[in-house]
């Protein structure tokens, strides 16, 4: 809270005119400087889920604030700029310094600075960009959009996306994309001419970084299938299409025959060996639109969108076939092959939660065991 009232206050010094250009540019780089150490800080020490969590939204509004400053300081330069005194030097000098890259644009589109971490984030020297347009680092894909929002704003005036700072894509010179971070300023000389001011940040590190924690959150790391809690996630998503569209749902039940034997005969690695085998071999087999998800240690759930009871057994009994053919080599050279029983279950009107749907396909699974194993059943 004293952060957010010292940035207030700082702020309403700033437009009362006491602040310079060049400290608010300062303390703009501060901030996005100390919430780039902090950021880096939690990842390390706490991670996403860590105790630590909540300081997220404080250092993210730490970054905010900080490009805040570093644009109204950016302005207040280039306004300046045309009275006695060398504000547009300064600008320049800080721009150069500055970890972000920093282009400014007229109301049509032309370039008129390329600071030096804009060089190297677009493959692109200055002296080539300043005085063409802007559309050579915008993907072909998001130029209307630029387009419409120059011209918008400069019918309406106001700040680019209400003062926000949004993700795009952008371009490098050999036509790679990559993701960026864009905070946008607009300002207007006497004449009324309009200038862009933009602040971009390559977030292809944050984006690679959430990705991968998504998909540890979400997949089984052993065999790359859903885990348990993200098929559940997506049961429940396929359970309201179908009862939504009156559509069929089947959902099988899987479950490897006498898994301990062949852990206590092989190895638990070998066991490792025989789950990953299970796991591409379904995978290969099933369609895109069905949902593969490793639920338990040797036990896996199948949700077959749109298939009713006979296709949802014959799906299942066409994978219990192909298991029943998969080979492992076991460190001596040995084979071993395995069997799977199934139980299989379709989706009824009463079927509101997961847990009712599945429990009528592990009940299906239960008999398929006790009829002897290497089977499927239907409930
Ligand atoms: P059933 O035919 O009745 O299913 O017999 P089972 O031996 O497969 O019995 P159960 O399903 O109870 O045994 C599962 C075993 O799987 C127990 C556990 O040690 C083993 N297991 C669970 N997760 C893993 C894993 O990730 N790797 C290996 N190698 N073994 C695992
Ligand atoms: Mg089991
Ligand atoms: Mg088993």
């Amino acid at each position: 809270m004293v952060g957010v009232a010292f940035i207030m206050g700082s702020l309403r010094r700033s437009s009362r005119g006491m602040q310079s250009g060049g400290e608010l540019i300062l303390i703009g780089i501060g901030l996005i400087a100390l919430h780039d150490i902090l950021k880096g800080m939690s990842a390390e020490t706490s991670g996403v889920a860590g105790p630590y969590t909540w300081l997220i939204p404080a250092i993210q509004a730490m970054y905010m604030s900080g490009m805040l400053f570093l644009l109204l300081g950016i302005i207040k330069l280039m306004k300046t700029a045309t009275r006695p005194g060398n504000s547009e030097g300064r600008f320049h000098s800080l721009a150069r310094v500055a970890a972000d890259a920093i282009i400014t644009i007229d109301e049509n589109s032309t370039i008129l600075s390329f600071n030096q971490r804009a060089e190297r984030m677009f493959g692109r020297p200055a002296e080539t960009m300043i005085g063409s347009k802007l559309h050579a680092i915008i993907p072909a894909r998001y130029r209307p959009l630029h387009d419409a929002g120059v011209a918008g704003i400069g019918r309406k005036g106001g700040a680019p996306f209400g003062g926000q700072t949004k993700e795009f894509h952008a371009l490098r010179r050999d036509g790679r994309e990559f993701p960026i971070e864009l905070t946008v300023a607009t300002w207007a000389d006497e004449g009324g001419r309009l200038f862009f001011i933009g602040i971009i940040r390559d977030i292809t590190e944050r984006k690679q970084l959430e990705e991968d924690l998504r998909r540890m959150a979400t997949t089984d790391s052993m065999t790359g299938v859903y885990n348990r809690r993200r098929f559940l996630e997506l049961m429940v998503q396929e359970m309201h299409r179908a009862h939504r569209m009156l559509h069929p749902l089947a959902l099988i039940m899987l479950d490897i025959d006498l898994f301990k034997r062949i852990n206590d005969t092989y190895g638990h690695a070998i066991g490792d060996e025989v789950i990953k085998s299970l796991t591409r071999a379904c995978t290969s087999e099933l369609r895109e639109i069905d949902i593969f998800g490793r639920i338990g240690g040797e036990e896996f759930a199948i949700l077959l969108p749109e298939l009713r009871r006979e296709q949802g057994l014959e799906v299942a009994e066409r994978l219990r076939r192909k298991i029943e053919t998969l080979e492992v080599e076991a460190n001596d050279r040995r084979i071993v092959r395995f069997t799977v029983s199934m139980g299989v279950a379709v989706l009824g009107m009463n079927d509101r939660i997961p847990e009712l749907f599945f429990a009528r396909a592990d009940a299906a699974l239960y008999h398929a065991k006790e009829d002897g194993r290497n089977r499927v059943k239907g409930d």
